[in-house]
């Protein structure tokens, strides 16, 4: 069997799991009776001290209805410039909801509130675009899942405020920045107005995110949502892989952070990757110092079992999760040690 660690979305429900979704209570969700997800939506709001949750099929549903209830048409998001929002959703803020959005540069995504704020526009009249709200990614996936600073997002919250600006998480792996930084879920919770969290990235289920905001922006993001196509009726059974996800899949994290700086520094390189920068799940690999591109490396891994993506021309990318042990570590590492070297 390869071992698969071109993401922690590659996860396969286990048994249990499985007999948690065959066993759970369902109803019609379009008419708001399914038990499961009601249940679902609420527990997730409670935990990030939210009064109200959405469930959606995907993360980047979750952050489009968040953002759209944040953002007017010919209004800015303000975005770091290798966030998910920004590359990896296909332009949607744009094509759905009319949103224009820029960007600032952070060093491995680590925010830094001063380069959002600065470049912060509101207010701009019939002359420029205006500023409404800034997303933050945490952990940062293509920064190399960097744990965001609380002391950063409390001087960004602070300075939004100052601006009247609102606030967006992406906490697609919050999961993973709780656990390794200690910090609480709701603490996160209380600097964003809006939030969507991932169920199927390290916590393993199947599909499934949720939307939290207050009660008024998601009863307006669940029209949203239908209107989108994605209203969705017996989803119980989905809901219930997210929360048996949550029962049991929170503080393992901390195993696939172990794992992960375990690869990093087995590397043994700190020009390839830098295992202090190594704060979660996400490996990331800056190929540039050697004559090897990130499509020849992953290629290379591959032959000899090991899956991995290539993210940029000379960045290569592994993540840790669930289905990873420690029996493939030792095989993963030998096999990427293998690959490193250049002839
Ligand atoms: C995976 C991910 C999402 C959501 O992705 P979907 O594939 O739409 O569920 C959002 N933000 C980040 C940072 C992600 O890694």
């Amino acid at each position: 069997m390869a071992i698969d660690l071109r993401s922690d979305t590659v996860t396969r429900p286990s048994e249990a799991m499985r007999q948690a979704i065959a066993t759970a209570p369902v109803g019609d969700d379009v008419y708001a009776d399914d038990p499961t997800v009601n249940s679902l939506e609420e527990r997730v709001a409670n935990l990030f001290g939210k009064e109200a949750g959405l469930f959606t099929p995907t993360g980047s549903l979750a952050n489009q209805l968040m953002i759209r209830s944040l953002v007017s048409p010919g209004e800015e998001l303000l975005a770091e410039g290798n966030s998910h929002i920004v590359r990896a959703e296909l332009g949607a803020a744009a094509v759905f909801s009319g949103i224009t959005t820029r960007t600032w540069q952070a060093t491995n995504g680590a925010l830094i509130a001063k380069d959002a704020l600065e470049i912060a526009r509101p207010e701009s009249g019939p002359y420029l675009v205006s500023t409404t709200a800034i997303a933050v990614e945490n952990t940062h996936n293509f920064g190399g899942g960097t744990v965001q600073s609380l002391d950063e997002i409390a001087a960004l919250r602070k300075g939004a405020d100052e601006l009247g600006l609102a606030l967006h998480l992406d906490g697609a792996r919050i999961w993973n920045a709780h656990v390794a930084s200690g910090v609480p879920l709701a603490e996160y919770g209380k600097y964003f107005d809006t939030i969507s969290v991932c169920l199927s990235k390290g916590l393993g289920a199947p599909i499934g995110s949720i939307a939290l905001s207050t009660k008024e922006r998601v009863a307006k993001a669940r029209v949203w949502r239908k209107r989108y196509g994605a209203g969705m009726r017996q989803v119980g059974l989905l809901a219930a892989a997210g929360h048996f996800a949550l029962d049991h899949n929170i503080e393992r994290l901390s195993e696939d952070h172990r794992r992960a700086k375990a690869i990093a520094q087995a590397v043994g390189n700190t020009a390839l990757v830098d295992p202090q920068l190594v704060d979660t799940n996400i490996i990331g690999i800056d190929l540039s110092s050697l004559p090897l591109s990130a499509a020849d490396l992953a290629t290379r891994c591959k032959e000899k079992g090991l899956w991995i993506s290539a993210l940029g021309p000379k960045y290569a990318r592994l993540v840790t999760h669930l289905d990873f042990d420690d029996a493939q570590l030792s095989d993963a590492i030998e096999i990427l040690k293998s690959a490193l070297v250049v002839k």
